[in-house]
């Protein structure tokens, strides 16, 4: 395993993101830089899977003097040149987690790995000659698991499998023609924006219209409510009045709680969860598959795990070939700037992942009774379904409450 030494102003530019520079020790003294091929190459290979703006080397070589200076025992990874303590950015300029970043280090067979800060987002890589080691130093330094993914409850983006593509309308794209967008066979759902904020009047002008084509059409659909709430009543009125306008129809997707707006993002983590899970919470009770639709970056700084991990997630995220989103989701949202027949102008479209009809009618939620399935046996279900059901269990968040 080639490792090279570099004088210390050596400013060679390594590879496409990573110059000798980075990887200086940090004594300040003007001593050489051991670095190793093998953990540029698999730096790179990082930068490309984590789809980066850039990864800010914390820590690189070591002298064994400035090792022990901070906290080694001077003869680790680092004074070898195999190691380096990194943050990795998305394209938001936002750091991604280091338990993304252990997961996605493990697929390209680093052998030294650990989260260093109790934030999540500084990891250790090394590449050691010897054994494994697979950390997380909030919990000492020893190795923690075989699997970051297991350790973590991480899905593995591979298995995420496209089972149904939709697109989300509202009163934007007018009046929408949808017999041709029927014809186009392009689209297996829809999911409608029913309304906005908490008056009754705020109901989507174009609801009624696009619910009733669907069903005619037999197209699946699921429904959105724009929220504007600033408090945990706003958002119990929102909940009532939602619930009100999609009283006495039959959703097939789930009934989503829309958090992005300007006016909500300062209000901090703990009250825009609180709020959304008001929301959710009310709806479900209702009878309804719940779930919550935001932006990548309020989605991860607004609403803490647990909520995300309870209720089913519409993650937007545009113009990037993967999400790096952590954590589980059921549909992405995966541009803005869509064509389809017979709708005027852009629409929005999306990935979807789990089988939510199957599911919906199956736990006899969103108007549907149990019984509705019941009237049409089939011997053996599964085979019959012409598209694959998620096995992992991301498809079942969102009816934790459901039997
Ligand atoms: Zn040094
Ligand atoms: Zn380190």
């Amino acid at each position: 395993m080639p490792v090279k030494t570099y004088n210390y102003d050596d400013h060679t530019q390594l590879s496409p993101h990573f110059n000798v520079q980075e990887f200086k020790c940090k004594c300040r003294q003007n001593h050489n830089i051991l670095i190793s091929n093998e953990l540029i190459s698999k730096l790179e290979e990082l930068y490309t899977a984590l789809n980066c703006s850039k990864i800010v080397i914390n820590s690189g070589y070591r002298c064994p003097e400035h090792d022990r200076n901070v906290g080694g025992d001077g003869c680790g990874q680092h004074t070898k040149g195999t190691a380096a303590d990194i943050v990795c950015y998305d394209q938001n300029s936002l750091p991604i987690s280091s338990k993304l970043v252990s997961c996605s280090a493990q697929d390209l067979n680093f052998r030294g790995i650990a989260n260093i800060t109790d934030e999540y987002i500084c990891t250790h890589l090394d590449v050691r000659e010897n054994g494994i080691y697979f950390g997380d130093e909030t919990t000492g330094t020893n190795t923690v698991t075989n699997d970051f993914y297991t350790y973590y409850g991480i899905s593995k983006r591979s298995d995420y499998k496209i089972v149904a593509k939709g697109i989300d309308v509202s009163y934007s794209q007018g009046e929408i023609d949808w017999d041709k967008v029927k014809e186009s066979d392009t689209v297996d759902f829809v999911l409608i924006r029913a309304g906005y904020g908490k008056e009754y009047s705020q109901v989507d002008e174009k609801f009624e219209r696009n619910y009733k084509e669907c069903k005619r059409l037999e197209i699946p659909c699921g429904a959105y409510w724009y929220s504007y709430a600033l408090t945990k009543e706003d958002a119990l009125k929102e909940a009532d009045v939602c619930l009100e306008v999609i009283k006495n129809k039959k959703f097939e997707y789930p009934i989503y709680f829309d958090i992005e707006d300007g006016s909500q993002s300062s209000l901090g983590r703990e009250k825009i969860s609180e709020i959304s899970e008001t929301f959710c919470k009310r709806v479900e009770e209702a009878g309804y598959w719940v779930g919550i639709y935001s932006y990548k970056s309020f989605l991860e700084s607004n609403l803490t795990e647990e909520i995300r991990n309870r209720y089913a997630v519409w993650i937007a995220h545009t113009g990037i070939e993967k999400t790096s989103y952590l954590g589980q989701y059921g549909i992405w949202q995966f541009s803005h700037t869509g064509r389809i027949d017979g709708i005027n102008g852009n629409v929005d479209l999306n990935y979807c992942y789990s089988d939510y009809p199957e599911l919906v009618k199956k736990a006899g939620l969103n108007g549907y009774k149990k019984s509705d399935t019941d009237t049409k046996p089939e011997t053996n279900p599964k085979k019959s379904k012409n598209i694959t059901l998620i096995d992992d269990g991301v498809a079942y968040f969102g009816i934790l409450t459901a039997e």
